[in-house]
């Protein structure tokens, strides 16, 4: 993490008020949650719109925090507290992580892309572990205030930062990226999550090739080369960059051959190598994440036979193809963390082709912030069932119900069964599972399905 005095932060960023008698306070970190204040960090209030971090400025520096941030327009900032008052505390926070990230020797991978970012990074992280001092972003703190923060915490004498950046709109991969400097960028790929903001899939992938603009001379992109989107809007780019393509097809740098999948993870080739890997986690989708991690691990020259080492013991963040059991000893899927129709066929296709189960079961949940065209995305999913790889199919919430519409068509309307309410779901649901079932549970965020899974786990 950071560690400056506060006189060395006033070189860093602009500070308005007089900080003489301050200025040999260390600083050890930042944090912007006063209730979470580990001892010498900085504290850094927001003004939100619902509460004034402000308020909390007294109690963090009482519990710890070394000194903070105060914003000009607020009044009445506390006599004799260590205090750094700043024009606006988000920009400070960001102007600072910039500064910081210039004096760092760290080389940083910026991953973007609709699908599979955090996926990625983790794996990125696992493989760059094997020959370098690593850290990465916790869980998805991918965006305007998490990634600064992540840069804050790195370490000086990290080697590689594995930096997820999130967007909702244009022009915030752009910001991401010019504060992260990254010496490697991934695009994992173009979906359809926030279309409600970038109206195509044309303006989504402008917006994640965003990642760019902040990628060094001499940088590596590391692009999903069977995304024509991403492709076709290649010309452009810097001859320094160099681009390395991943995908499923021959046409790419690099792409998978023999996978194996089984209900422990998938095992695979890839055409560069004769290496064999295995990939603990489901879903050949999984290879594609794997196989940009790959090329940004070959790119900081870790040798094949040691990722395939790394790949074995990846650990990913939490509900995104989890593994576990129910009381019935049904096989669960949780992937429950998010979803978007990319991701969700991907998961379908997934069950479908999974041997040695006798009973399928799809339990599906509301695809959010899909905008005008919602339904339909939620209709075709259900359209697009294949009857003889998938027995039963639940679903939950309104959009949800549009599934149900789409697979009563398919599937034969006795086949699936649609909720308003997932006490009700999970009851029925159970009704169904035995030893011989493997069952998914996938939705967006809002609507926490991996409640289902937990009454699955639960004794009844
Ligand atoms: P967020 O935007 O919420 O941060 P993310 O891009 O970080 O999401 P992950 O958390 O890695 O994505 O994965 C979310 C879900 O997306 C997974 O549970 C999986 O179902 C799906 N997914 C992951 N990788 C891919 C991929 N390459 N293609 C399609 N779907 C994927
Ligand atoms: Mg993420």
């Amino acid at each position: 993490m950071i560690r400056k005095t506060v006189k060395d932060i006033t070189d860093m960023i602009e500070v308005l008020n007089d900080t003489v008698s301050i200025a040999d306070i260390l600083i050890s970190g930042v944090s912007i949650d006063s209730r979470k204040i580990e001892k010498g960090q900085l504290f850094v209030p927001f003004k939100g719109e619902k509460v004034d971090g402000h308020k909390f400025v007294e109690g963090a520096i009482k519990n710890g925090a070394a000194a903070a941030f105060w914003q000009k327009d607020v009044p009445n900032p506390p006599e004799g507290l260590p205090l750094l008052i700043v024009d606006d505390c988000l920009v400070a926070l960001q102007e600072l992580a910039r500064s910081y990230r210039k004096q760092l020797g760290v080389k940083v991978v910026g991953i973007t892309g609709s699908n599979g970012k955090t996926t990625t990074k983790d794996m990125a992280a696992s493989l760059l572990s094997l020959k370098y001092k690593v850290q990465k972003t916790e869980g998805n703190y991918n965006n305007h205030i998490g990634l600064p923060l992540t840069v804050l915490n790195l370490d000086e004498d990290t080697e590689v930062a594995v930096l997820e950046m999130g967007m909702s709109g244009r022009g915030e991969i752009s910001f991401l990226t010019k504060l992260a400097s990254p010496d490697a960028v991934i695009i994992t790929n173009i979906g359809e999550s926030h279309l409600l903001d970038l109206g195509s899939r044309e303006g989504i992938a402008e917006a994640k090739l965003e990642i760019l603009e902040g990628l060094k001379d001499g940088g590596l992109a590391v692009l999903n080369g069977d995304e024509p989107l991403l492709m076709e809007r290649l010309s452009g780019l810097s001859e320094s960059v160099s681009v390395h393509t991943f995908g499923r097809t021959e046409s790419n740098d690099m792409y998978p051959v023999g996978i194996a999948q089984s209900g422990r993870g998938n095992e695979f080739g890839i055409n560069l190598s004769e290496q064999r890997f295995f990939l603990p986690v489901l879903g050949t989708h999984n290879i594609m994440n794997a196989l940009a991690a790959m090329l940004v691990a070959r790119h900081f020259s870790v040798p094949f036979e040691e990722m395939a080492e790394g790949l074995k013991s990846v650990k990913l963040t939490q509900m995104r193809m989890e593994l576990s059991e129910g009381r019935n000893g049904e096989k669960i899927i949780n992937d429950a963390y998010n979803a978007s129709p990319t991701s969700v066929s991907a998961a379908i296709e997934l069950v479908s082709n999974l041997d040695g189960f006798e009973n399928k079961i799809l339990v599906l949940g509301d695809m959010l912030e899909l905008g005008p065209l919602e339904d339909e995305y939620h209709l075709k999913i259900g359209e697009n069932l294949e009857s003889g790889k998938i027995n039963l199919v639940f679903t939950y919430g309104k959009l949800g119900a549009k599934i149900a519409e789409g697979a009563k068509k398919t599937l034969g309307a006795e086949r699936v069964y649609s909720f308003t309410d997932k006490e009700m779901l999970s009851e029925e649901l159970k009704k169904h599972t035995n030893a011989q079932t493997l069952v998914l549970v996938k939705a967006s965020r809002g609507m926490k399905l991996e409640e289902v899974v937990a009454s699955l786990e639960k004794e009844s």
